[in-house]
């Protein structure tokens, strides 16, 4: 079996020599500039131009490929991103994930992957588990979290519909019931983007206020919540993407229980805070829901696509999910069939890094990855407030820094964003500006395992030399 190149089916040879490459470049990461050396149009220039007519061999085509992609990279997975919420990828799950395109399984269904739906199910399990939450509550494995408040929302979108005598599988939204969304000011753009692609819109969605760390308050939780009538989902979140704040779920849930609310929280990368005993004074009540939208590409350092979609109601997340019969109910001891509990049907097997990296970790190492990410967020913070240029916007509860840069005699939004701008330029480390509460402010998200005290030391210095340049300007 050969392509017409001459090259055989396994190609040793290019598996090794792209093996080769991917670890010169992991081994370059901690070393070289953290952001880009060339622009998306550089880019699409040096790869582009029209389809050659011929082949090319694949050992030319990676070589090409590699090196003429790589000025595009961010160090994203590298000790020094700190930019949006990105994390990396942990050494057993980049493995895994390897193995999982060499094997090529189709998750769909376990006929196609028994290894994948076993997989699925185990991860499930350990997730459940770590995160304490219900172990009757079933798992699906998106892309990502945006899918999974996407899944979690479906199945919200079943149950209070089917209560209210409405098939929404069946006959759609026109006609329905109306049903009240409930949210925080503070909902991330994602959580929107599901609620829109459901046909719930997000014009009408019911918008709680928060507090200055962006918090839902409760009081305002349960006016809402009285006001509503008919058919209500409530959003809640853990993990500001800002400032890393838990709404208070201990507080606003028992009321949207009793209210018979669908309660679902967006916790792409705060829901692992509930990992940590410290942060119980946060997390608690989170176990209160009805479902639960996670990354794992995010804090848990596994490659991407990776999102985890938790709902309590099985049957509810089976109805909206199923693949050939809206109504079937998922029987005792059946066997998993992945894309049952997802919006897919074909899928890459996305458990197996996750598997991986969990058992690396140990559920100690889960603990320790979480707290050591929080206490070198609360390093840097300190590190930088020993200037008095700078100010911490937020309380640093999780691993989300915000700052804000101020120079007497210049404009701080202003000043903010070109000391910004000058960080990202000076490549020590990376990361990227946001507004909070009307001010501009820079963000920095410490959500890698490889992140070391000196990593955030240095990267402190950095910042620090470049506010110092920029003041003198
Ligand atoms: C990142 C994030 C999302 C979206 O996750 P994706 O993995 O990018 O789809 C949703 N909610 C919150 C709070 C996030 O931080």
């Amino acid at each position: 079996m050969k392509d017409r190149h001459g090259t055989p089916f396994c190609d040793g040879g290019l598996l090794r020599e792209t093996a080769e490459k991917s670890i010169r470049w992991l081994e370059a990461l901690p070393f070289r500039r953290v952001g880009p050396w060339a622009s998306a149009e550089e880019l699409r220039k040096s790869l582009g131009g029209s389809l050659n007519e011929e082949g090319m061999n694949p050992s030319e085509v990676l070589s090409f490929f590699s090196q003429e992609a790589e000025p595009g990279l961010t160090g994203s997975p590298g000790p020094r991103y700190f930019g949006f919420v990105m994390g990396g990828a942990l050494p057993a799950s980049l493995a895994a994930d390897w193995l999982s395109s060499a094997w090529d399984q189709n998750a769909v269904l376990a006929v196609s992957s028994p290894a994948a739906s076993a997989a699925e199910d185990i991860v499930s399990e350990w997730v459940l588990d770590l995160l304490g939450l219900p172990p009757e509550s079933s798992v699906g494995f998106v892309t990502g979290c945006q899918m999974a408040n996407f899944t979690c929302l479906a199945a919200a979108r079943h149950e209070v519909l089917r209560r209210s005598g409405w098939d929404v599988e069946k006959d759609g939204l026109q006609g329905a019931p109306r049903v009240t969304v409930i949210a925080g000011e503070e909902a991330h753009a994602t959580l929107l983007v599901a609620l829109r692609m459901l046909g719930l819109g997000t014009g009408n969605v019911i918008s709680v206020p928060v507090d200055g760390q962006g918090r839902m308050v409760p009081e305002k939780a349960e006016e809402a919540l009285k006001t509503a009538s008919g058919p209500v989902i409530l959003c809640l979140q853990a993990g500001n993407v800002n400032t890393g704040s838990f709404d208070p779920c201990a507080e606003i849930i028992p009321a949207a229980r009793e209210k018979g609310a669908w309660v679902h929280v967006d916790g792409a990368f705060g829901l692992w805070g509930r990992v940590l005993p410290s942060l119980d004074h946060h997390t608690r009540g989170i176990e209160l829901a009805d479902s639960w939208a996670t990354d794992a590409h995010k804090w848990l350092n596994v490659p991407y696509d990776s999102g985890i979609a938790i709902v309590r109601n099985g049957a509810a997340h089976r109805a909206s999910m199923a693949l050939n019969a809206p109504y079937y109910i998922a029987g005792e001891g059946e066997v998993r069939d992945p894309s049952q509990w997802v919006p897919e049907s074909s899928r890459r097997a996305r458990a197996f890094p996750l598997y991986c990296g969990l058992k690396s970790l140990g559920r100690k190492g889960v603990l320790e990855m979480v707290e050591q990410n929080c206490r070198q967020a609360r390093l840097m913070a300190s590190l930088l407030s020993d200037d008095p240029m700078v100010t911490i916007l937020n309380d640093v509860v999780l691993n989300q820094v915000l700052v804000r840069f101020s120079c007497p005699g210049s404009d701080s939004d202003a000043f903010t964003r070109m000391v910004t701008a000058a960080v990202q330029e000076e490549g020590t480390c990376w990361a990227g500006g946001s507004v909070w509460k009307g001010m501009a402010a820079m963000r920095i998200s410490v959500s890698n395992w490889a992140t070391s005290d000196d990593d955030i030391t240095r990267s402190a210095d950095a910042i620090r030399s470049v506010l110092g340049k920029a003041a003198k300007r």
